[in-house]
Formats: structure tokens, C-alpha cells, sequence
């Protein structure tokens, strides 16, 4: 895209207010993610649970001079402004032009439940040398999504290959009117739907519309419904069906288990055969409709095995673990292209470390000429800031004069890691983005804190995804609170404080100051709750502006005792308890008239009032719950009735957002939701699972019938087996109680017993003749098993699993 502001507003019928002549070549729609401001504008999008003017001062502050927006806010200065009538459909009218204005671009739509990504990207890996390519970055699939990618279409492009995903009925009529491909592609489509679906069939249906105007259907036959509509539907159109069963035209027809033989398809009246390591369902599946798609562009077949076999793993995720001299290293080291580097640097731009340094390498598979390229790469580093950047490879390296920051070349990675300059890095993020065969992974073991082979992985973005199944169901204006007392849940401390802050929630939760305390010093700045405020720690609650929970008139005196103590004048925010059938902590109702006394006295502020449910997660407890909820409302109202401003109200806590929505007040509190449980099975199917406790096998032994394992003999081989050492023991929180078979780990996805007593340090597991090796995976809990058997193992709850991990455990963090 590359129009003046002008030429937009003439397209899209807006009203424009500024500046005629300014070019436009980008538009940003996330304020946090402004990777650079030159030629780019700001859009604030209005859905209906959110409104992106919020963010407009935010993209002006970062230098942003192009504003699109349903309304115009005089207040900024030298700003130009493109007033639309809904950014939404701004943004797809757009895209429809500039799609329409290249009519010499061939297109391929791609569309499905999963494997979309994979098999947009495994495309582009083969086609884009045969011709000038365009396709969605990573997964940019949605209403706003598809739009954005398209408007990236240029007259240079002859291939285009996009990902169409939606989420709701009637969203795929609106997407097909912008972007109907030549060539659909249908991916997998699972059993499960989403609960925006009616069923199965609607779901089908509405996926299918995005070949109302192709020529060419390519699409997973497997599920009997999918090839059914189809073939009924599209009558008139070229189909062709892949997929594992049958009655597809093209199909495996050897036996993928057997590692000797060759992947066998039969295409139609045709069989060749390709190579390949990876043989699970899916990817033989996606590696099909990579074959029908380059039928269909009429390569070879020896082409096609070429291309196939030169495949490379699509990586999507970007990884941040802790490095040495409290640096902070982002290893995205997979693949390297302009679109990953973009998306790395609207990644770091989450973070809150000063210094900045980045590792670059030469960028491989592009066909675009080198001073082009490297001179775009360039400029786009030079607007981040980094104070210096590391340059590897042949390439790059001559454009050593074009880098703004102090800046080094390194024929290869070895040579950087030789030169002892990484031992300089102090207190740095350092951004790691290199092609594959530069394996700068080398530098991110170098760099990293004491490598450990047992870890905790948390998935940052499961976790937000996991808060918006949440949100879902609660009103748009009801604020979240999230609970990250006890170190998260275990999960680890101010990382995902720092990830919730950036996707603005709104109230964090702990337990004692001190956890908030460590959130303040790591650059939280979202209202912190404390739920137990201990007395010795008033002054540093207040130091460190957090909010205390007062439970009780005793503890309302000590802390306002504290504020006068320290002459804060501002009206200090509290938070009201009230107990209503937890027998905890809180006021009872009795208490409240001379509650509502003291609280004119002091110079407090009633930030929110509210209680604990007992029980949300137990359905025969309705009644109990519903009479709490009772209460918590009478003795809230009146405390508002005497207060001159309204206080926010909460109650619920995950089960109780998911159980009793209608009593959500005006904000719930999050937990263990988060992490993906959920006693309501409907709720639990669409929730992600945010935290894997992994290791690998430190050793395998054989032992003969009647042998002993482990301490006290107290397990004696039944037959002649395999045992795996695995290096977690009770002190890293697996409870001694789960030995001798009444635990078990996954190895090779299959569940094996734990024989033997548990050593501090160590377990065993009778692996019988699963063909593992040492150093393979072993999951301790989420995957097989998941953390709620786990849980039933060691007889208790995941909260108790959870917690229970110890702090050696490696805490790692990972965003797709
Ligand atoms: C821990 C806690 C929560 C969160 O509970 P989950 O069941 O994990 O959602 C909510 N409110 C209070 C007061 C808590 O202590």
C-alpha cells in the first residue's frame, strides 16, 4: 500500500482534516506495538467491547501524525486526521481497493479449525522464489486481521496467500466481499466447535462461504460432513479432496508407521512418494493440501518432492528467559524474515528494560535485492532504540554504516561468541533474530541463566486467551481483576503481572505486601490489591502505593492510624470485606452502622467493596452461594447509600464468573481460570492450558524380574522391564506419596507408572518397551497427564500442585 492521505480519504469516502500530501504505507491498530512511525498511521478501532480512541494519545506520544478514527478530538496539535464513519469497515473497504486494484494477483484463501497457519506458511516456503509472494503474517486471520495483510498486496506481487479465520456466524460473508480467493484451501475441521456455533454443520457452512467465487476447492475431506456440503453445495466448481480416508482424491496410500518406507500419495490416477521424519496425522494431512495447491499451480511432481523436503518446522512462538547478569534474552532464532523481525520488534516493545541490544543475521530466503532489503531493515532498527547491535553474516554486515547504534559485524555467530564481547552485556534485553543456519541459538546458551533441563513453561498468551474465554461472558464495562497472590499460583512472579499490565487489566491481587512490593520494583503500575495486610506492613503498603483489604474496624484504625502518622492528605484507597459465609476474614453485617461511622472520620477513599464465595464450583451449594451473594448485596448498598460516590463491587471469583455470571457487580476476580481449569466442562473445553512441569530422562536402565528399585526396595519388578530416571524429586514439590504406581508421568505421550519410592531428587517410571531414549520429555503434569489428574495422584486440588512446585523448579515463559 502506498497512498497519500488524501488518496485514502477519496477511497473510503472520509472526511480528512490536516494534511493533504502525507504518505501512507502502514497502519498500526495497537498502540503498544508501534513498531515505527514513519509513513504509518494510527487506527482506533471501535468494537463493541472496546474503543481503540482510548489509545490515541498514546500513539501520538510515540510520534505517530496520521489518526483514523470515527471521531475527531481537536485537542492534539499537529495532528492529521482521517475521520471515517466505522473503523472497521474503513479498513475493510480499503482492502477490498487495493484487491480489486491488482487484478493481476493470483489468490489462495485459505481457511479451516487448525493447520491454517502451517499450511499458509509451508506454502510460502515453497512458492515464493517460483514468483513474488504476499501472504498474512504469522496468524493474522481475523476481521481486522485479513484487511491489515491485505493492504500489504502490491503491483510487484503475482501470489497471494491469505488466512481467513473467523470466530462468530455471518462473519464470512463480510470477509468473502473483500477477498474471494481463486483457489480455496480448507484445512482441518475438528468435531468441536466453538460456542458461538450452533453446531458442527453451522460452523461448516458459514467456513465454506469463502468459496462462493473460487474456481478451485481444495479441501480435508476426512470429515464426513465437510466432503458431504461440499460436493452438494459446489457443484459447478473444481473440487478436489485430501486427507487420510479413502474416499479422497488424493490420499497416503503406504503406511506412514512404517519408518522405511516412503510416504506414498496417490493423486487422482497418479502415485509419487516423498520422504519425511515427521509423520503424525496432521502434518501428513497439511503436507497433502501443500501437494494439491502445487498440483493445482501446475509444478512438477519431482518439483513438488523438492519442495516438500526442503520444508522447515514453522515456529511461532518467541521465547524470554532470564539470562545471565540480569539480562533478558528474546530468542526468536527460527526463521528470519521482514515480517518476523517486525513482529519480534513489536514484541520487545512490551518490556520495561532501558538498554536494548540486538542480534541480528543475514536475512536468507528473499528475493528482493539486497540494498533494498537491508537498507528497510535499517531504518525499521534505527527506530527502536537499541543502544547496540551485533551484526552476523556476509550480507548484513556491508551495511554496517546504514546502523545507528553502536554497532559490530561478525563473519558468524562463533566468531561474536569468541570475541568475549556478549561477557559486556549487563542489564540488557537482548532481542535474538537469526536465520536458521547461523544457529545463534548458540548465543542463547551462552547467555542463559544456568540451563536446566526441568522446567515449568508458562504460555503467557494462553493465560490471556484463557482471562478473554472469561470476559466473554461478562459484560464489556466489568472490569478484571486478576489474582497473582502465592508467586501466581506458582506460576512465577512479575512476568505475568508485566504480560496482564500490558494487556490492560484492571487490578492485580496478592496476598502480602511484599508481593506487591516485588511487582512495584519490577515496573507494575496497575492498582495492586493486598488481601493480607499484616500490621508491621502499613508503611510499606503505603510506600508503595498499594491497596490494603480491611476486614475489620480493628484494622481500619491501625491503618488510617498509618496514614495520619505518614500526612498522606490524598484519600487513601481501601477495599471493603465483607464476610458472608466463608468464615474468614470480613465485616459482618452486624458491624456496619459502626463501620459507616468510622469511615467518615478518616481520610480513606472506598475503592471497592467485596466478598468470597465458599463454594461457586459446587452445584449443590447453589443455595448457599446465592444467600452469600444475598447478603454482599444488602450490606453493599447500604454502605453505598452512605458514601457520596460509588465504589466498585466484586464477588466472584473463576468458577463463580463461569456459575454465576449474572451477579458479576462491576468487577470479578480471576484465578485459577486462568490457567486453564474449570469445573464446567463447557468453559474447560474452550480454555487453553497455560503451564507444562517437563523434564527428560536422565537415564534408562534395564532390570530382570524381582529386581528392586529405589530406596527401602519397597518396588520389585514384576517381569523383566525398562526403567527411566528422571531428575524431579519430592524437593521439587512432587509429594512422596505418589510412588510405587500410584502416580504416573507421560513419556512419548503415553502415561507410565512411578515405581519406587520418590528420592529427593529423583524418580523412577517402569517405561515397559516405549522406545524412549535418555534426554527425552518426560511431562510431570498438563499434557498427559493433565494437572488435574495429577492432582488426583497426590489427593488434592491443582491450587495445592501448583503452589507446592518449589522455587528451583526453572520458571520459563513463552508467547506465541
Ligand atoms: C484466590 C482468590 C480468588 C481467585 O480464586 P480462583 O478460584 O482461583 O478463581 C478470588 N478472590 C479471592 C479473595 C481470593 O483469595
Amino acid at each position: 500500500m502506498n497512498y497519500t492521505t488524501k488518496q485514502i480519504a477519496e477511497i473510503t469516502q472520509s472526511q480528512l482534516i490536516g494534511n493533504k500530501d502525507l504518505k501512507i504505507q502502514h497502519i498500526a491498530f495497537d498502540s503498544r506495538s508501534i513498531y515505527s512511525v514513519i509513513k504509518t498511521a494510527f487506527i482506533a478501532i471501535n468494537t463493541p467491547t472496546n474503543s481503540g480512541e482510548k489509545y490515541i494519545s498514546q500513539a501520538i506520544e510515540k510520534g505517530i501524525k496520521i489518526i483514523i478514527s470515527e471521531n475527531f478530538h481537536p485537542e492534539f496539535d499537529g495532528i492529521t486526521w482521517i475521520i471515517v464513519e466505522n473503523s472497521v469497515k474503513f479498513l475493510q473497504d480499503l482492502a477490498k481497493y487495493q484487491v480489486e486494484k491488482n487484478p493481476q494477483l493470483k489468490t489462495i484463501g485459505i481457511t479451516g479449525s487448525n493447520g491454517k497457519t502451517i499450511v499458509k506458511e509451508w506454502l510460502y516456503q515453497c512458492l515464493w522464489n517460483e514468483m513474488p509472494t504476499v501472504k498474512s503474517p504469522k496468524s493474522f486471520n481475523s476481521q481486522i486481521g485479513l484487511p491489515l495483510s491485505l493492504l500489504q498486496i502490491s503491483e510487484k506481487h503475482q501470489l497471494g496467500i491469505f488466512e481467513v479465520g473467523i470466530s462468530k456466524p455471518s462473519e464470512m460473508q463480510v470477509l468473502e466481499d473483500i477477498f474471494s480467493p481463486k483457489i480455496g484451501v480448507l484445512t482441518h475441521i475438528g468435531t468441536a466447535h466453538s460456542s458461538n456455533f450452533k453446531n458442527e454443520e453451522e460452523l461448516i457452512s458459514e467456513k465454506i462461504l469463502l468459496f462462493k467465487n473460487s474456481e478451485t476447492i481444495i479441501f480435508n475431506g476426512d470429515n464426513v460432513l465437510v466432503y458431504n456440503k461440499i460436493k452438494d453445495i459446489y457443484t459447478e466448481k473444481k473440487l478436489i479432496s485430501f486427507g487420510l480416508e479413502n474416499r479422497n482424491d488424493v490420499k497416503i496410500i503406504s503406511d506412514p508407521e512404517n519408518l522405511n518406507e516412503e510416504i506414498k500419495v496417490q493423486y487422482f490416477n497418479e502415485e509419487f512418494s516423498f520422504p519425511a521424519n515427521q509423520r503424525d496425522e496432521a502434518t501428513l494431512t497439511n503436507a497433502l493440501a501443500l501437494v494439491c495447491v502445487m498440483k493445482e499451480l501446475h509444478f512438477s511432481n519431482e518439483k513438488i518432492i523438492e519442495k516438500i523436503n526442503a520444508l522447515k518446522a514453522v515456529e511461532m512462538r518467541l521465547e524470554s528467559v532470564n539470562g545471565v547478569r540480569n539480562n533478558l534474552i528474546i530468542n526468536d532464532s527460527f526463521n528470519l524474515d521482514l515480517d518476523s523481525l517486525i513482529i519480534a520488534y513489536q514484541f520487545i516493545k512490551q518490556y520495561n528494560k532501558a538498554e536494548k541490544t540486538l542480534i541480528l543475521t543475514d536475512i536468507i530466503d528473499v528475493k528482493e535485492d539486497e540494498f533494498s532489503l537491508y537498507n528497510k531493515v535499517a531504518d525499521l532498527t534505527n527506530e527502536q532504540n537499541f543502544s547496540q547491535v551485533f551484526l552476523i553474516g556476509t550480507q548484513i554486515t556491508r551495511f554496517k554504516e546504514k546502523f545507528k547504534a553502536k554497532t559490530f559485524t561478525f563473519r558468524k555467530t562463533k566468531k561474536l561468541i569468541e570475541s568475549q564481547q556478549l561477557e559486556q552485556l549487563e542489564n540488557q534485553l537482548i532481542l535474538l533474530k537469526g536465520a536458521r543456519i547461523f544457529e545463534i541459538d548458540q548465543i542463547k546458551k551462552h547467555l542463559e541463566l544456568q540451563k536446566h533441563d526441568t522446567v515449568l513453561e508458562i504460555n503467557l498468551n494462553s493465560i490471556i486467551h484463557n482471562i478473554n474465554v472469561h470476559k466473554a461472558l461478562l459484560k464489556p464495562e466489568t472490569k478484571v481483576c486478576a489474582m497473582v497472590k502465592a508467586y501466581s499460583y506458582g506460576l512465577g512472579g512479575y512476568e505475568i503481572a508485566e504480560f496482564l499490565q500490558h494487556h490492560h487489566i484492571d487490578y492485580l491481587g496478592v496476598a502480602f505486601a511484599d508481593e506487591g512490593v516485588d511487582l512495584r520494583k519490577n515496573g507494575i503500575t496497575t492498582p495492586i490489591l493486598v488481601m493480607n495486610p499484616e500490621q508491621g506492613s502499613y508503611d510499606t503498603i503505603i510506600d508503595y502505593n498499594l491497596e490494603p483489604e480491611i476486614y475489620s474496624l480493628r484494622v481500619l484504625e491501625l491503618f488510617t492510624h498509618q496514614l495520619q502518622l505518614k500526612g498522606i492528605q490524598r484519600k487513601y484507597p481501601i477495599h471493603l470485606k465483607i464476610e458472608t459465609g466463608m468464615h474468614r476474614l470480613g465485616f459482618k453485617e452486624y458491624e456496619i452502622d459502626e463501620l459507616l461511622a468510622q469511615l467518615k472520620k478518616y481520610n480513606v477513599k472506598v475503592a471497592s467493596i467485596f466478598s468470597h464465595l465458599s463454594s461457586s464450583d459446587i452445584p449443590e451449594e447453589k443455595e448457599y452461594t446465592l444467600s452469600q451473594i444475598e447478603i454482599f448485596k444488602r450490606v453493599s448498598d447500604k454502605i453505598i447509600k452512605e458514601l457520596d460516590y460509588k465504589p466498585i463491587r466484586h464477588i466472584l471469583n473463576s468458577s463463580g464468573i463461569t456459575n454465576y455470571t449474572d451477579y458479576q457487580f462491576d468487577m470479578v476476580r480471576i484465578g485459577i481460570g486462568m490457567i486453564g481449569i474449570s469445573p464446567t466442562p463447557e468453559i474447560k473445553e474452550q480454555l487453553q492450558n497455560a503451564v507444562t512441569f517437563k523434564t527428560v530422562i536422565s537415564q534408562i536402565s534395564e532390570v530382570k524380574k524381582g529386581d528392586s528399585i529405589g530406596y527401602s526396595r519397597k518396588y520389585k519388578a514384576e517381569k523383566d522391564t525398562r526403567v527411566a530416571t528422571i531428575p524431579v524429586g519430592y524437593a521439587d514439590g512432587i509429594p512422596r506419596l505418589i510412588g510405587n504406581k500410584i502416580g504416573f508421568v507421560g513419556i512419548h505421550k503415553e502415561k507410565v507408572p512411578i515405581i519406587g519410592n520418590i528420592c529427593m531428587d529423583m524418580l523412577m517410571a517402569d517405561i515397559g518397551n516405549i522406545a524412549a531414549k535418555d534426554g527425552d520429555e518426560v511431562i510431570i503434569f498438563n499434557g498427559n497427564p493433565t494437572l488435574e489428574e495429577f492432582s488426583e495422584y497426590c489427593k488434592t486440588i491443582p491450587y495445592e500442585v501448583l503452589t507446592s512446585i518449589s522455587r528451583r523448579v526453572k520458571r520459563i515463559y513463552i508467547k506465541n
